[in-house]
């Protein structure tokens, strides 16, 4: 198969995302939305789909259809057509034609199907998602995994994009499809209908969303230059104005919340963030020999990171997910964060006993609050933990391992030595293609929420 594609106008300097979908009019439910938000913000576009889907006779090629062409001129995307049979779908040839894309296109991000068993989904949505998500792991792209057009079994949301300001524009540019005007999934009320589904699920009487799932996502200082201007999904917060967005981080001992996310912590802080971090317990019961000196530590690690402290004297190795629920509810109203970070949902069988309980509670009351929440990574043992957000920290390393060695009572540890702090984030580096010059954290993001600022913010200039 011919799979030249047109590289006029292919750069670097331009942020470009990359959706790859089965067919024709599979993006346009899910993503379109989205697309056209990014295309007023400045990203290039281009839509891949693997069959023509009837539309176009010969090897790949730019159709001409008018449909598309429409299309084309309303979301600003370039689409290209491959001529795979539909229905027999070849993973290995599906890969190396979205590989060849990939390296002429660069993207910074690709968008493609979830990756939703054929039982509930074409046949071909699945084969589409192995062959892309493939690429997108072994070029270290980012990846998003659009919302299924049907059912959505299988699909776990974790990122929400609030599309209401292109709503009108994605439903004129579903409905110039009018080839498959028959669908059920483009009928009018369905796009209204999956728009507001999540709308229901964020805790917004009104608006229109799209959801996805972050596979993963690499990114710098910019992203939170982005958010700090993200539209809250925090109900409480709406009545008052926000002047500095804040993030809350709960964990249930002091050197929990810097060992994970003192990096990412600090360029938050340089980027206007206002950081305020929990500790639940004093720490008392820990197996080190120093007792007493946590709060005092956390407080030196605050001033070389640029977060305040405050501290709960809940019972060590005793308390309760309803303790932390009621603690964590009280400082999401009176704080009014737009993102809450707090230990990764690992079971008691990997880690400590206060982590678990800690996460379930903070996870209950965020979630129920319509916080945006973020897990931050174990300790130790990776067991159950699904990084997806992965923060370059290579500017301020330093910064993490003075902040960690601001907890001398806990220096004998395992997991507090220098080599230890310096190997993870080299190892999050490895993941994301940065190993030769690079230092990560990790997150699992559960669940955030992003305005059309965002898409701006993260342009390349
Ligand atoms: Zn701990």
């Amino acid at each position: 198969m011919n799979t030249v594609i047109d590289s006029k106008n292919i750069s670097n300097s331009q942020s470009t995302v990359l959706t790859i979908y089965a067919h024709a009019d599979d993006e346009l439910l899910s993503v379109a939305g989205t697309m056209l938000l990014m295309s007023q913000a400045g990203w290039r576009i281009h839509c891949l789909f693997l069959t023509s889907s009837g539309q176009v006779n010969s090897d790949i090629k730019d159709t001409n259809s008018q449909e598309t062409e429409t299309i084309e001129k309303l979301i600003g995307a370039n689409n290209q057509f491959f001529d795979f049979e539909e229905g027999n779908l070849s993973k290995q040839a599906a890969i190396k034609v979205i590989e060849q894309a990939v390296q002429r296109l660069q993207p910074d991000l690709i968008i493609t199907h979830s990756p939703q068993s054929e039982k509930y989904g074409h046949a071909d949505y699945e084969i589409t998602s192995i062959a892309v998500s493939h690429v997108a792991y072994r070029q270290k792209i980012s990846l998003w995994y659009s919302a299924p057009s049907g059912f959505l079994r299988e699909f776990e949301p974790n990122f929400f994009v609030d599309i209401s300001s292109t709503i009108d524009q994605k439903v004129a540019t579903v409905g110039s499809y009018d080839s498959e005007s028959d669908k059920t999934f483009l009928q009018l009320d369905s796009i209204l209908v999956s728009s507001r589904l999540w709308a229901r699920e964020l805790g917004y009487k009104d608006g229109y969303f799209e959801a996805f799932h972050l596979s993963r996502h690499c990114t710098d200082i910019s992203f939170f230059n982005a958010w700090a201007n993200i539209k809250t999904v925090n109900k409480e917060s709406t009545t008052a104005p926000i002047i500095k967005p804040k993030i809350l981080t709960i964990h249930a001992h002091g050197d929990d919340e810097v060992l994970p996310s003192a990096g990412t912590l600090f360029l938050m802080a340089q980027a206007g963030w206002q950081v305020h971090c929990i500790v639940l317990t004093d720490g008392n019961h820990s197996s080190s020999p120093i007792k007493g000196l946590r709060h005092k530590e956390a407080v030196e690690a605050g001033k070389l990171i640029g977060s305040t402290y405050e501290f709960y004297s809940l019972d060590e190795n005793k308390f309760t997910a309803q303790e932390v629920i009621k603690v964590a509810e009280e400082l999401i109203v009176s704080w009014r964060p737009e993102i809450v970070i707090t230990h990764a949902p690992q079971s008691e069988r990997y880690g400590h006993r206060d982590h678990e309980v800690c996460s379930t509670g903070v996870s209950n009351a965020a979630t129920r609050k319509r916080v945006s929440l973020w897990y931050s990574a174990p300790p130790v043992f990776m067991r159950g933990f699904v990084p997806n957000l992965f923060v370059d920290i290579s500017s301020v390393i330093q910064k993490k391992i003075s902040a960690i060695q601001c907890y001398e009572s806990e220096s004998e540890k395992s997991f507090m030595q220098l080599d230890a702090i310096i190997n993870l984030s080299r190892f999050w580096a490895r993941e994301v293609g940065r190993l030769h010059n690079g230092y990560f954290e990790a997150y699992q993001i559960d669940r955030q929420c992003v305005g059309a600022n965002f898409f701006s913010a993260l342009v390349k200039r």
